[in-house]
């Protein structure tokens, strides 16, 4: 997978004494988009290297990894396994447009209930996958492992060394992770959880390199997946003023924080600062959907 020039767009901001730029890893892939690129890119050629005729992965309805791992397994010409979380779809006669989406590349899935779901890295679960469909590359949840964090380490180049802070949101933390290990000495990385709990922070202490990064945990809008009427026009106006879209599940959050952050005067006079717009763009839709339900202005 060769990965195409990715650009620092400028948002010039009225009225604020620091400067701030945003990666656009979104433009990467219209559908393997940003940061799921970068994780699956070595992945994918260690599944080439071991011959592997099937990758299989789990995920959740609307997962931008499940999008990107059914592309990536049609490009690339491997099958592709989804293993979805979830009851809500247990009778999915009609499909979202994520998993529809996956289904038009290929991808067979496999419906478990969250319970199950739960159990997905216990070795008898994988057995029974094994059992099921033979034998297949496993990517993770999220598509965080070891290769993951290796691809995500080309997001910041040398070109990149000017910034004082760098800004990402997390998920799994794979991207944080990359990220964190690529850092220059001057550089400070701040995190900003799409989840709720402090669990990140403590996993983030775990397996980071160094400790030039920071979580910010402020700004998870009620927990994964949840939005507010606040968020979403905040999205519409960012892309209005800069042209930028952003996604409701992570790099929304991301934006609005740092907005905020910049706001409450947290960075110095001075600073400068780059955002990594991690892509997530295909979630659009599906987000739009549970909108219209419960009648709420819809993402532009
Ligand atoms: C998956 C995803 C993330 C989270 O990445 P992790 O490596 O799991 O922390 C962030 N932004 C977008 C758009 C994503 O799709």
């Amino acid at each position: 997978m060769t990965i195409p020039m990715v650009y620092n767009q400028l948002i010039s901001l009225d009225n604020s004494n620091v400067s701030l730029q945003i990666k656009r890893e979104d433009l990467i892939h219209q559908f393997i988009s940003g940061n799921k690129f970068r994780k699956l890119k070595y992945n994918i050629e260690a599944a080439q290297l071991q011959k592997a005729r099937q990758l299989l992965t789990f995920g959740g309805a609307f997962s931008n990894h499940i999008a990107a791992v059914a592309f990536a397994g049609k490009t690339y010409h491997f099958e592709t396994i989804g293993i979805i979380r979830g009851d809500e779809i247990e009778n999915h006669e009609e499909l979202n447009p994520t998993l529809q989406f996956a289904k038009d590349c290929g991808m067979q899935f496999e419906f478990v209930t969250r319970s199950d779901y739960r159990l997905k890295e216990s070795e008898a679960f994988i057995e029974s996958l094994n059992h099921k469909f033979g034998d297949f590359y496993l990517i993770p949840e999220g598509g965080t492992n070891d290769l993951a964090i290796k691809g995500c380490e080309e997001i910041l180049t040398e070109d990149d060394s000017d910034f004082d802070y760098i800004c990402c949101s997390i998920g799994t933390g794979g991207t944080f992770l990359g990220i964190c290990n690529s850092l220059k000495p001057n550089q400070k990385l701040l995190g900003f959880p799409a989840l709720k709990g402090d669990f990140i922070e403590n996993q983030m202490k775990e397996k980071a390199k160094n400790d030039q990064w920071k979580i910010i945990s402020e700004y998870h809008f009620g927990g994964y997946g949840k939005v507010t009427p606040d968020l979403i026009d905040f999205i519409n106006q960012f892309k209005a003023d800069y042209k930028v879209p952003l996604d409701p599940i992570y790099t929304g959050k991301m934006v609005y924080g740092v907005m905020d952050l910049i706001r409450n005067n947290y960075f110095k006079v001075g600073t400068k600062i780059l955002l990594i717009h991690t892509g997530g763009l295909q979630g659009i839709q599906g987000m739009n959907n549970s909108l219209k339900h419960k009648k709420w202005t819809l993402i532009n």
